[in-house]
Parts: C-alpha cells; sequence; structure tokens
C-alpha cells in the first residue's frame, strides 16, 4: 500500500522540498491532503499536481477562494479551513504520515493530534517540540507514533546513533550539533544593530524561510535545536554541544563512551533528510547532489566558546538557561523569539534587540507547569503579550 502523505505547510521551503521528494516516488507515496497558511495561489497549483483528497488553509477566506478556483478547475478537493479541521483531518482514516512543515507554535496543535493518533510524524516544525517539550513526547508515547525528524541536525544524529533508543543514554557521550554561523558568523558584534531583514534573511548556505532565516543569524535557530535535541535524544542538556562549522558539510555527530565519533554528511539540501524520513527505515532517492570530496576544499570549526562569538550569539546560552528553569519555560522562550523575529521583519525593532526581547520576556514570566494543551497555550500568548510589551519599550 503507498504511503498517504498529509503536508503541512506545503507552500513553504520544507513542503515545496518534500513534494519534490514525494513526486519522484510515485510507486510509494500518495498526497492524501495539502494544508497552508493564506496564500492561495501557491497552494492551487500544488493541489493542480497532486490532487489532494483535501486542502486545509489557515485562513476561511483564502479557503473559499481556493473552493472557486478547484471547482473552476473541475477537482475535486475538499477544502477546509482553521486549525480544528486540520487536527481532525491529522489524525483521520485517510493519512498514514504527517510532514509537520508549519512555521511556529502554530504547528503545535495539528503536530499533537498527528501524535495522539498514533501516525508516522515527520517533525520540520521544532518550534512545536520546543514548545509542547514533555507533553509532546507523552503524546508520542501514549499515541504509539513514530517520530522522525528532519531538521538536518536531529536527522543526522538520529542517523548516527544505535538503532535501539534504549542503549542511547549508556553507549552515548555526547551530541555534537554543528552550526554554520549563519551571515553573521565573522560581522564585529557592536554593528549587528544596523544589520537589516534583508541581510539577516541572505544564508550563506541554505534558502529557507524567513523566520528560520533570522533565526540562524541570531542562533536562536541553534538555541531551539539543542531545546529540541533535548526532547528527541534525552541526553541531559550538558552533553549537548554546539560546534560552529561554516561549510555545512557536517550535519551533525555523536560522540560515544570510547571518544569514536559518527558522523552524517551530505551537501546543504534539505531534500536528504526528508527523504530519509519519508522512507525510514528505508533509503530511497532524494534528488540532491551527492558530495564532491574533490572539490570539497577544506572543512574546518570553531568553538563557540569564545568571547566574540558569545558577543555575537548571546541567544545560543538561552537554550541551557531555559532548560534548566521551570517546565514550559522553553515555550516562553519560544514565543518571545516568534514576536521577536516578527518584529523585526516589520522593522519595529533592531535585530540586536531580539535578544533583548527574549531576556526581557524570560525575566517578565515564570510559568507554572504545564499539564495540558490548554496550559501551553496560555503561557504562549502571555508569553506573547510580555514579548509585545518589551518589544512596545524598545520601538
Ligand atoms: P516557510 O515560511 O517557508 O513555510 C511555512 C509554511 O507554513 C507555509 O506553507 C505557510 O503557508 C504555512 N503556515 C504559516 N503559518 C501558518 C498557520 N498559522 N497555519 C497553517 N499554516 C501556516 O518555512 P520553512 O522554512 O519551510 O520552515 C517550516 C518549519 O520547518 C519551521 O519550523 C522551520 O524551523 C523548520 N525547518 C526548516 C528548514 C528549512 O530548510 N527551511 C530546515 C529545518 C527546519
Ligand atoms: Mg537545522
Amino acid at each position: 500500500m503507498k504511503q498517504r502523505i498529509a503536508v503541512l505547510g506545503s507552500t513553504g521551503s520544507i513542503g515545496v522540498n518534500t513534494l519534490d521528494v514525494i513526486a519522484r516516488h510515485p510507486d510509494r507515496f500518495e498526497v492524501a491532503a495539502l494544508s497552508a497558511g493564506s496564500r492561495v495561489e501557491p497552494l492551487l497549483a500544488q493541489c493542480v499536481a497532486f490532487r489532494p483528497a483535501v486542502a486545509v488553509m489557515a485562513d476561511p477566506g483564502a479557503a473559499r477562494e481556493l473552493a472557486a478556483r478547484l471547482d473552476a478547475e473541475g477537482l475535486r478537493t475538499r477544502v477546509l479551513a482553521g486549525a480544528a479541521a486540520l487536527e481532525q483531518l491529522v489524525a483521520g482514516e485517510g493519512v498514514d504520515t504527517v510532514m509537520a512543515a508549519i512555521v511556529g507554535a502554530a504547528g503545535l496543535g495539528s503536530c499533537l493530534a498527528a501524535a495522539r493518533a498514533g501516525k508516522r510524524l515527520l517533525l520540520a516544525n521544532k518550534e512545536a517540540l520546543v514548545v509542547g517539550g514533555e507533553l509532546f513526547l507523552d503524546a508520542v508515547a501514549t499515541g504509539g507514533a513514530t517520530l522522525l525528524p528532519i531538521d538536518s541536525e536531529h536527522s543526522a544524529i538520529f542517523q548516527s546513533l544505535p538503532e535501539d533508543p534504549a542503549t542511547w543514554a549508556d553507549r552515548v557521550d555526547r551530541i555534537i550539533l554543528t552550526a554554520s554561523g549563519g551571515p553573521f558568523r565573522d560581522r564585529a558584534p557592536e554593528t549587528l544593530r544596523d544589520v537589516t531583514p534583508e541581510q539577516a534573511c541572505a544564508h550563506p548556505n541554505w534558502v529557507m524561510g524567513r523566520k528560520i532565516s533570522v533565526d540562524s543569524a541570531t542562533m536562536m535557530n541553534k538555541a531551539l535545536e539543542v531545546i529540541e535535541a533535548r526532547y528527541l535524544f534525552g541526553l541531559p542538556p550538558e552533553r549537548l554541544q554546539v560546534v560552529i562549522h561554516p561549510q555545512s558539510v557536517i550535519h551533525s555527530m555523536v560522540q560515544y563512551r570510547d571518544n569514536s565519533v559518527v558522523a552524517q554528511l551530505g551537501t546543504p539540501d534539505m531534500r536528504v533528510p526528508i527523504a530519509y524520513g519519508l522512507a525510514w527505515p528505508e533509503r530511497i532517492t532524494s534528488g540532491a547532489a551527492a558530495l564532491d570530496f574533490s572539490a570539497l576544499a577544506d572543512m574546518s570549526f570553531e568553538s563557540f566558546d569564545s568571547r566574540r562569538h558569545r558577543e555575537r550569539f548571546p541567544g545560543l546560552q538561552l537554550a541551557w538557561d531555559a532548560l534548566a528553569a521551570a517546565p514550559g519555560t522553553t515555550a516562553v522562550l519560544n514565543a518571545a523569539n516568534e514576536e521577536a523575529v516578527a518584529a523585526f521583519l516589520d522593522r519595529r525593532i533592531r535585530f540586536d534587540q531580539i535578544h533583548a526581547v527574549n531576556l526581557a520576556t524570560l525575566d517578565a514570566l515564570v510559568p507554572s507547569k504545564p499539564k495540558a494543551l490548554a496550559d501551553l497555550l496560555a503561557i504562549d500568548a502571555q508569553a506573547r503579550e510580555a514579548a509585545l510589551r518589551a518589544i512596545g519599550r524598545l520601538a
């Protein structure tokens, strides 16, 4: 039987790459559903190409327009609107696998629904795990879901770990996440205040959505990834390490008790981790180019621990700080950062003030332990309010 896949965030960078891999394997995969935020045109084109049974848009007005346009094309795709419809859809009979590629905490509800329903869950949406934390993992366990990482670092780590998760804590000494350092790796920290959204979104190695591009420039992306790794692999935070590797050839590594290091390498192309997640435990073609070792001039590494890097990327440390604080604090950090990045992209605050907003929000709020999705949503909302107040003071 073909794997029936729902691609959430299908019009985004990960979504498009996912459909590219799926299209290479029509014998294995079928697109059961597509979902996007508010832009009708790209989702319409995807519906025409992939003929899903269902399409869901977050925005009701956009959904109505999509329905009319599909009708005019003579397509029978059913159109739904809103987050509740999406949650129902991913938990339903017609879907085996969910590619979670919505950006931000907006993807949490659909991830939890897929986890509870025991689906195969391909997680690109790292913010959902950073917000959901232990509750997310509980949903995966009770639902009997299969959680597979799509983030390139976490896919690399997963590929470098032994097959049996029960052996990880004992055999592994540490997990080493690589970071490219983004567009400002060499920039004088004093000049980061002048960075424009265009400069922050121009990543040297990867083409990605705007939010994650800004996160890569501040290294908050790596902070979110450290938290993501903590939850995915269960190692204590002090055994998670970040090393700067500008070429993005090694996507991350696992160091074992005997100091043997296992790494995963490849060209910087998200179709590799996507194909791995889709086919796991098998392997399929991804469309990515092979590494050309003769053209690979050098691989270099820098410790993150230099004073200049700490000044440049003060946000990275917040990962360990938030993990050490009250449960729910990673959700506070994520919400603050989402609001700060949006304010920066809107030119309401400066680039270096993203960190100030994150710090102010963490200071303003000590969450009580979340016990259900409603608690997480309340923490998320409170943190956004605190972040917006901080943004108001700075703007
Ligand atoms: P993107 O901005 O290119 O795409 C986001 C997608 O989500 C779009 O399809 C958009 O329509 C949809 N969306 C946005 N808000 C929504 C809402 N409220 N409800 C429903 N749908 C909504 O982002 P991206 O770069 O593809 O990243 C997606 C996720 O994958 C992020 O969590 C990111 O951190 C993660 N990720 C991305 C990459 C990458 O290379 N792009 C790599 C690793 C992880
Ligand atoms: Mg990553």
